[in-house]
């Protein structure tokens, strides 16, 4: 249990007077406005919120596997799902491999789900990014520090792989997947901030990105799947994975039992939020997202792979066709087609994480156009 600050971004303590008031009615009468966190003075005014939790992810996944394991439960992996088919006499899956899974209940938890469309409609799937900077020891205790700016930044504190090194990870710079494709820029921006507001850092370590799911609502969509009575889903965890990775688990256990759960109206998939700003954001994700399918009217940004260095990509208009090209760093040449499988966005190449990504849902895929992330559920399609 270590201690959090929420600081004001550009000195904004009106946000922090509302989040305080916030906190307050959700019954957080622990929260208290402070002139400035006692470890790091430099960051100004903030909100104090005492025996916050944090954990390493990866030691707690793998207590889970060991738990269902330890209860008899299979896991396999290498064993990808394409069809989950909520029939009423019997429930089953199918995989890629030519295998069928019949079960009484379903949970999909792809993070992006597979299974149905309407999701894609209501939330929105973004880049974060995170670095990992060396820091002198005794420079930090242990803390957790976000502040109000409306991307917001978070700092945490971990040690190096082999426990070597003190390492600050810091975070943010969210943006909509695919909408900007000079993406190292992002590191260099939360360098930039971080040197500003913790100018104790040493050099970049690590550096990485992946995607969070936001909702339209802030809340994730855990329980039953719409419309379906045997199939279950978690998704749209808004960047709070562990917190309702935790909380689905809960939830769905009771659901499935038919044991009564508090929480199940608030986060039921099928809710309605007719609150303007849901509403709003909904509209804003569809118009955004759909205003990417313009790509299809661009021309192909080289005329032949000739035309790529190594480790360089591009789209090629081929005809009618467009064609996703990446030379690596040996110069042989990868294509694909660059129509996402998903909802037929052209994809975009991803500069730092080197991925095809579409602007479209935010499915993401490897230079050689293999499937890393949804809600698309298959490859690229292989040009000759
Ligand atoms: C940089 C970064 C920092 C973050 N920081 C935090 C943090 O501090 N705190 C926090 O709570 N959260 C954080 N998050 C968010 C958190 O990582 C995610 O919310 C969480 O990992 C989502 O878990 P998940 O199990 O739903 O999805 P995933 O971890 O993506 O797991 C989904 C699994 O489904 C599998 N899958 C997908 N499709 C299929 C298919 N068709 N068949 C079979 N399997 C399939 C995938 O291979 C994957 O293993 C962060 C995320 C990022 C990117």
């Amino acid at each position: 249990r270590i201690d959090g600050y929420l600081f004001a971004h550009v000195d904004d303590t009106h946000e922090l007077e509302k989040e305080l008031a916030a906190a307050q009615r959700a019954g957080l009468t622990d929260v208290k406005l402070i002139s400035n966190p006692p470890q790091q003075p430099q960051l100004g005014a903030a909100l104090h919120f005492p025996r916050q939790g944090q954990f390493q992810p990866l030691a707690y996944v793998a207590g889970l596997a060991k738990a269902i394991q330890a209860k008899g439960g299979l896991l396999y992996d290498d064993t990808h799902v394409d069809q989950i088919v909520d029939d009423a006499n019997q429930p089953y899956v199918t995989t890629t491999h030519g295998s069928t899974i019949k079960a009484r209940y379903i949970v999909v938890a792809t993070n992006s789900p597979i299974h149905s469309a309407e999701f894609a409609l209501k939330q929105g799937q973004y880049m974060t990014y995170a670095i990992g900077l060396r820091i002198p020891p005794e420079a930090y205790s242990p803390a957790l520090y976000w502040d109000t700016a409306h991307n917001y930044h978070y700092v945490r504190a971990a040690s190096s792989e082999h426990g070597k090194d003190d390492i600050l990870i810091v975070g943010g710079e969210d943006h909509k997947v695919g909408h900007d494709s000079n993406t190292q820029t992002h590191f260099n921006n939360l360098l930039e901030w971080t040197e500003q507001h913790f100018p104790f850092v040493q050099d970049v370590v690590y550096q990485w990105s992946g995607e969070v799911i936001e909702p339209m609502d802030a809340l994730a969509y855990i329980g039953l799947s719409p419309r379906q009575q045997s199939v279950y889903m978690i998704t749209a965890d808004s960047g709070h994975g562990m917190t309702h990775g935790t909380i689905g688990g809960m939830l769905i256990t009771d659901l499935i039992l038919e044991r009564p759960n508090p929480w199940a109206e608030l986060y039921d998939p099928a809710r309605r939020n007719l609150h303007p700003q849901s509403l709003f954001s909904m509209m804003e994700e569809g118009l955004t997202g759909n205003l990417q399918f313009i790509d299809y009217l661009k021309p192909g940004s080289v005329k032949s792979p000739s035309d790529l260095a190594n480790g360089e990509a591009a789209i090629i208009q081929d005809g009618l066709k467009k064609i996703a090209v990446y030379k690596d760093d040996e110069g042989e040449v990868h294509q694909c087609s660059a129509i996402c499988t998903h909802w037929k966005g052209v994809v975009r190449w991803n500069e730092a994480e080197k991925t095809w990504d579409c602007p479209v849902h935010g499915s993401r895929f490897t230079p050689c156009g293999k499937l890393i992330q949804g809600p698309a559920n298959k490859d690229l399609e292989p040009v000759d």
